[in-house]
């Protein structure tokens, strides 16, 4: 095994991906929009372990799930423990909230990676990325439209346009039994016409078939009674205060009333983004309400809404729609020491203390070998420092685009006169 291993070139595991420097450059800017909206609403970082006892996430995104029931990253550690690597951003958030007892309301933002086992296929990892918010302990109606306003901010900041929010609310306990009953009643009437799979599984979960991609079950759905019907008055009331506040603030939405989530705690308001890209829609945001989850969870019941935005997805739709195109920060200045590099060494120091981004050359290399590094940088300017300038006490400032001006300045003077320099063009 271990020449194998040694013969074998290491590399990242199937359907995962490493983000390098450069690239990279979009994931901070992207973090950076999401964070500052996230904190000027007012909600605080959480931090959560990646991996949980596996229950939590059994119960908490549940068993029947694609992700939990087929897709889990699930391992038992050397205490015999059955822990999972965390599916989806929210059951962690919710178990960390019982957990500390924090007085509500609590309003929490994350950035996580989550795990699928899934066949890696364009666009689809085993390891993704997230960022999202969840907001625990209010049940009105306008938490919901500030959630929903924070993500058509998020997505309005990185440039995005064309995409579709899509609405829908599923009830609460009250209306929604009601309306499961109707809905299998009404599908047991067209159990013939349905998929194979759905033909012998109505009662197991008859809101999963709305949700089918077959075209048998999608053409039975058409028809199917829909849960916004059968709203009582409690949800009516919520929903069309959700509706209200989105037409006040102008965010438009699509009542899809095929967008169902088939668990319990999924209460009234859900909610997800999709963007056609010309080859399907691509969903980049989901959420909704969670009612139930807390209590599910074993704490106090405690009402629960939030989202959940695919990084990778995201910048996918940034691509096409050609936006959003970050450059990578490169230096102000490259140093240019061909003394033994103390000036460089000191310099490099003292500028970036001063908020500059500042690189240097190593090694004692000659001055063509080190502006060679230096254009390739892409700094801006060039601050040779050599026998002349360490004896004067001065700096030679070489501008490295245009027509390659320089100009001598005493070292007391560089940082005003590279202020001045710059501020030119
Ligand atoms: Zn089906
Ligand atoms: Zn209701």
């Amino acid at each position: 095994m271990t020449d194998e291993l040694s013969m074998e070139p290491l590399r990242a595991p199937t359907g995962t991906h490493d983000l390098m420097p450069g690239d990279s450059a979009r994931w901070v800017a992207l973090l950076g929009v999401f964070a500052a909206l996230a904190e000027k609403s007012g909600f605080g970082l959480i931090h959560t372990p990646l991996f949980e006892d596996v229950r939590l996430f059994r119960r908490g995104v549940g068993t029947e799930t694609e992700v939990v029931g087929k897709e889990m990253y699930e391992f038992t550690d050397r205490g015999g423990r059955a822990m999972a690597l965390r599916p989806e951003g929210t059951a962690s958030v919710v178990r960390a909230f019982i957990q500390h007892h924090p007085i509500p309301p609590f309003r929490a933002w994350y950035a996580t990676p989550t795990f699928r086992y899934e066949r890696p296929q364009a666009g689809r990892y085993r390891q993704h990325h997230q960022v999202g918010v969840e907001v625990l302990g209010i049940a009105d109606a306008d938490v919901d439209v500030e959630v929903l306003a924070l993500a058509n901010d998020y997505l309005q900041g990185l440039g995005l346009s064309g995409y579709t929010l899509r609405l829908n609310s599923l009830g609460d306990a009250a209306c929604r039994p009601q309306y499961v009953a109707s809905l299998r009643e009404y599908l047991t009437a067209n159990q013939g016409s349905l998929c194979e799979e759905h033909k012998g599984k109505i009662s197991a979960n008859p809101l999963r078939i709305l949700d089918c991609k077959d075209e048998r079950c999608r053409s039975v759905s058409v028809g199917a009674p829909t849960m916004s019907e059968a709203l009582c008055e409690q949800c009516a009331e919520h929903f069309a205060r959700v509706k209200a506040g989105l037409d006040a603030q102008n965010i438009s939405y699509f009542l899809d009333a095929k967008l169902v989530r088939g668990l319990d705690y999924y209460t009234r308001t859900t909610f997800e983004v999709t963007l056609d890209l010309g080859e399907g829609e691509l969903t980049i945001l989901g959420g909704g309400r969670y009612d139930g989850l807390v209590e599910v969870l074993g704490g106090v019941p405690t009402p629960g809404i939030g989202f959940g935005s695919g990084i990778e997805r995201v910048l996918l739709a940034c691509d096409r729609q050609d936006v959003f195109a970050i450059q990578p920060t490169v230096p102000m200045v490259y140093i240019v020491d061909t003394t033994d590099g103390a000036h460089a060494r000191d310099l490099v120091a003292s500028l970036r203390k001063e908020g500059l981004i500042a690189e240097r050359a190593y090694g004692n290399r000659s001055m063509k070998s080190q502006f060679k590094t230096a254009d390739r940088s892409g700094a801006r300017f060039a601050l040779v420092i050599g026998d002349r300038e360490a004896a004067d006490g001065t700096i030679t400032i070489r501008d490295l685009r245009g027509g390659g001006e320089q100009v001598v300045v005493a070292r007391d003077a560089l940082l005003t006169s590279l202020l001045e320099l710059a501020a030119k063009n």
